[in-house]
């Protein structure tokens, strides 16, 4: 009985083998890039963009979902944000200080 177990454990390890050089043939690269892309956009119409504009009393931003983020230096690029922290939405900046 455990060796009946034991080839029949071994047969499904090859067909898993056969299934993933299958697959790895019939699926290019491309193709996962392209799940990728969809995923990305689809996560967009999820998650609203998020606005942020500086407040300069506190010197701090503060987002339009209700997050507040201060930066010891550099402003949002500087700092590498893409994506609000709080809601996860892309960050848009609605008010530029220069200076
Ligand atoms: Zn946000």
């Amino acid at each position: 009985m455990k060796s009946k177990e034991m080839k029949s454990f071994e047969s499904r390890m090859f067909d898993a083998q056969k299934t993933l050089q299958l697959g790895d043939s019939a699926m290019p690269i491309v193709h996962f890039n392209d799940a990728l892309t969809l995923a990305k956009e689809a996560d967009k119409l999820v998650k609203p963009p998020c606005e942020w504009s500086y407040d300069e009393d506190t010197c701090s931003w503060d987002a339009s979902c209700g997050g507040k983020q201060l930066f010891g230096e550099g402003d949002i690029k500087e700092n590498h944000y893409t994506f609000c922290p709080y809601c996860g939405g892309q960050i848009e900046e609605t008010k530029h200080v220069s200076d």
